[in-house]
């Protein structure tokens, strides 16, 4: 098994992320998230929502809606342009993007069409008829919410430039080419900002969010990436110059987060007056999520553990009675339970051995398990076992809460 099959294989075995529609044979490019990877996207989403909206003076959020009036898409440009050269092989059939392949099929080696051009949006209707006055479409990315609000969020907020918008909130894309994984899904997180400045200051604002951006993959550990400038002839249709930061997942180098100079495109086009000039940062959640799971997944000798930051991993903690068959043992193991759950994700667990349960919890990346056993009941301690060095030593049940901010 390669190692992107044996995240695939975890994320399923342990309840991260679940093939979509699953027991009716599956939907292709889609995964629904279980409880250990709801969490694991909350905490990516908070972590990011608190450092560039909450800690920040100079950027507010925004939650606008997936489905606009369809002249939004007019106006910004992506009715007309937001296409994949798309080119199918003669023989098996089978779609690609052009970018994507050579002169012949991957999977056949059977001849390619010609390429044409296909709309990357996902269509629907409101109402009872379908026609076109009533074609709507989900929104491909957040940031026309941004640019359309852009004049009712600066004077309700009473903004000057430079500012900026944030939004995470879900995009969707009728992706044609094969997943791998939740890297291309149908359904996506964005989280993305607009920031807008005076024209004659893009390049500096360009270079500090390069920075930030940087910064963010430092803060979240995630080392395994680099940057690589577009092309003139690769650059979306609103931007005067992009880079990716580029993680190299198991499947090659790709990109997993973008940051663009879009000038002042969509806001002239929306129509605006003076409009500001653009830098947008933009970030993928499920491309976190998975760069994040590759980069935290490890074998060791004896077991297969996740090496996620805390701040990131789903639960913070579990709790263990040494043996579960010992009424004073569990009742005890459950009083610290108890004070700790409403603070922070916390596990419960009294099946098997101890050492299967270390094993359970390594693989979901768990920092810390907290043994109570018969000690604790004399002296209140406790056997805590760090994740990473398996090191275990005994500490206090009232010390439990500073250590854990010692070590966020
Ligand atoms: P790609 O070239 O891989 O199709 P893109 O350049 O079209 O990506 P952007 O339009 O820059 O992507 O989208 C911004 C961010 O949204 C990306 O950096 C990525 O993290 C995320 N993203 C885009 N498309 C998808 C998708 N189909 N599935 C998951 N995440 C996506």
């Amino acid at each position: 098994m390669d190692k992107i099959q044996k995240i695939v294989s975890l994320c399923k075995r342990r309840g991260f992320v679940f093939p979509g529609s699953e027991i009716y044979n599956g939907l292709a490019n889609t995964w629904d998230y279980g409880p250990l990877g709801a969490q694991l996207v909350k905490n990516i989403k908070d972590l990011w929502w608190k450092r560039f909206v909450e800690d920040r003076e100079d950027i507010v959020g925004l939650q606008s809606g997936i489905i606009m009036n369809s002249k939004v898409w007019q106006a910004s440009g992506h009715l007309k342009n937001f296409a994949d050269p798309l080119v199918e092989c003669e023989k098996c059939k089978k779609r690609f993007r052009q970018d994507q392949v050579k002169d012949r099929c991957p999977d056949c080696s059977g001849i390619l069409t010609a390429p044409k051009q296909f709309n990357l949006m996902l269509k629907t209707f409101i109402g009872p008829i379908e026609d076109k006055s009533s074609e709507v479409y989900l929104r491909p990315e957040t940031a026309q919410g941004m640019f359309i609000n852009y004049k009712l969020v600066k004077d309700s907020m009473r903004l000057q430039i430079p500012f900026g918008i944030a939004q995470i909130g879900k995009a969707f894309r009728n992706e044609i080419t094969p997943g791998n994984f939740i890297f291309r899904v149908l359904e996506f997180e964005q989280m993305e900002i607009e920031y807008f400045c005076e024209e004659k200051d893009w390049q500096k604002y360009f270079d500090y969010w390069q920075k930030q951006m940087a910064n963010w993959l430092k803060y979240i550990s995630l080392s395994n990436y680099k940057i690589r400038e577009h092309q003139k002839d690769e650059l979306s249709h609103y931007s005067k110059k992009t880079i990716d930061f580029e993680y190299k997942f198991p499947f090659g180098q790709k990109e997993l987060y973008g940051l663009a100079y879009r000038t002042d495109f969509d806001l002239k086009a929306h129509g605006f007056k003076n409009p500001a000039h653009v830098i947008e940062p933009t970030f993928g959640v499920e491309r976190t999520f998975l760069a994040l799971l590759c980069e935290a997944y490890c074998e060791e000798d004896k077991r297969i553990v996740l090496r996620l930051d805390t701040k990131l991993a789903p639960y913070k903690a579990a709790v263990f009675p040494l043996l579960a068959n010992k009424p004073k043992l569990v009742k005890k193991a459950r009083e610290i339970f108890n004070s700790l759950k409403t603070n922070m994700p916390i596990a419960w667990d009294d099946r098997g051995n101890i050492g299967k349960r270390y094993y359970s919890q390594d693989e979901i990346g768990t920092p810390y398990c907290l043994t109570i056993d018969f000690q604790t009941l004399e002296d209140d301690t406790l056997t805590i076992r760090d994740r990473d060095t398996m090191k275990q030593k005994r500490i206090k049940a009232n010390a439990l809460t500073q250590e854990f901010v010692k070590n966020p």
